[in-house]
């Protein structure tokens, strides 16, 4: 096996979750790999400044406190702060056929802000610029096609032949995980039979440093804060989750005709909307891993678990995965263990599973709870709403867990 390079760590996948754990993995000392398909030089490259709803990639995260955690003890978040990010100061969720409403201040909670919305290539930029002042080895502009063991020699095959090999093999490569599939990890799964639709709009009016979501029967609609970097005009990301066959009308329509769709949606609350990007439509489906662990192998982020993005909080989970490995395999390097402890392992699975399942569960009763129009859960939906938005210590308290700051990790 001469012409196999061999490492202690080998990630899959250099996405938001992928790229995080192998900086922190290789700021640990251990002797680590990533291999990703996109180019790196091409995810380093300056992005230019936004001031056209063309100018923003449409796929954006709300970055919990913890993962902004997360990114600052890797040392990335400086880069992410000196970008254009929009800190979100209030969140706003209303009942589309009633009067239930919530509203979440981050002063009410005394934070700065409840969240970050951050566009995704500039997280991943941030990760790659670090990796690449670290030790850690990139496989760019290449894809992994297989997988293979021979005893307790394991490791991935890359398109042009290359083999290497790895103690631990991390799978980070996405909700359709082709390692997940090669190492034997079975899901559960089902499809929401939904389509998430992501754009970028310009509105009239100012967003207030608010996310704004909206529930209806048919699905979520959530108007997300952007940082402008041009005055006056007001930015939002938008991820409106519909039913299959709605989600595939509305893309169907030409430019005016979903503007015209989407003030009637949001009940015209950030006025009209100037301006729409580029649309794209994401097919919703749940999974979770049954294991997240297999001598050798362990998943994180989207390989382990893809969730409605109704909470927002799908790459926040992967950055709670990503922590926590972290933290155990810390553990496993000052006891002088080798990476694949089963113990270690086993910790890892134990602390993120329930955690994960727990949020999945929730994301799936919002979900129902929302998708009924029968008149008793609607006055359930709008007088729980109502209830809820009094009571200050309940409400602090899911705000806390959608920040992350309830996470047992
Ligand atoms: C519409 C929508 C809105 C969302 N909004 C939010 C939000 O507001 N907040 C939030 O927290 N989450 C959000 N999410 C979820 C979030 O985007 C995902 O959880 C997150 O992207 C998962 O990151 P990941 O790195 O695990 O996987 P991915 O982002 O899928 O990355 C996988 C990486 O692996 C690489 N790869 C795959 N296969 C191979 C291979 N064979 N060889 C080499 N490389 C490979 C890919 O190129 C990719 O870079 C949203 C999701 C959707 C669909």
């Amino acid at each position: 096996m001469s012409d196999t390079q061999s490492f202690d760590i080998l990630v899959v996948g250099g996405g938001m979750t992928g790229s995080a754990l192998a900086l922190g993995l290789s700021q640990q000392g251990w002797k680590t790999a990533l291999v990703e398909s996109a180019s790196a030089a091409s995810i380093m490259e300056d992005i230019a400044p936004a001031n056209t709803v063309h100018d923003f990639e449409p796929r954006v995260s709300a970055i919990s406190v913890a993962s902004q955690t997360l990114l600052e003890s890797l040392g990335v978040w400086a880069h992410v702060d000196r970008h254009r990010h929009c800190p979100y100061q209030a969140m706003t969720v209303w009942d589309a056929d009633g009067t239930g409403r919530i509203h979440f201040e981050a002063a009410e909670l005394q934070v700065r802000a409840l969240g970050t919305i951050v566009e995704n290539r500039h997280l991943v930029q941030a990760l790659f610029l670090g990796l690449a002042q670290s030790d850690a080895e990139i496989f760019d502009n290449t894809r992994v096609t297989g997988w293979w063991e021979q005893g307790v020699q394991r490791g991935i095959r890359l398109e042009d032949g290359r083999k290497i090999s790895a103690t631990l093999v991390v799978a980070a490569d996405g909700g359709t995980s082709r390692l997940r599939q090669w190492v034997g990890l079975p899901t559960r799964e089902w499809d929401y039979d939904q389509q998430a639709i992501v754009c970028t709009v310009e509105t009239s009016q100012a967003h207030q440093f608010t996310a704004w979501q909206r529930f209806s029967t048919t699905g979520p609609l959530a108007f997300l804060p952007l940082q402008s970097e041009s005055g006056s005009h007001h930015f939002c990301s938008i991820v409106w989750s519909q039913d299959t066959a709605a989600a595939r009308r509305l893309m169907a329509l030409d430019d005016g005709e979903f503007i015209s769709a989407l003030e009637k949606a949001i009940e015209q609350q950030l006025g009209d909307i100037h301006a729409v990007s580029k649309r794209f439509a994401f097919p919703l489906r749940q999974r979770h891993a049954k294991d997240y662990v297999r001598p050798g192998v362990a998943l994180v982020g989207d390989a382990a678990h893809t969730i409605h993005p109704l909470a927002g909080q799908g790459a926040n989970l992967g950055y709670s995965d990503v922590a926590v490995l972290l933290e155990e395999l810390a553990r496993s390097r000052r006891l002088g263990l080798r990476p694949d402890d089963q113990q270690v392992l086993a910790r890892y699975q134990r602390r993120r599973k329930g955690d994960n399942l727990a949020m999945m569960v929730t994301m799936e009763g919002f979900k129902q709870l929302f998708a009924r129009d029968e008149l008793p859960l609607r006055w359930l939906r709008n007088t729980g709403m109502r209830w809820l938005d009094r009571i200050s210590p309940l409400k602090n308290r899911l705000a806390a867990e959608a920040m992350g700051l309830n996470r047992k990790g």
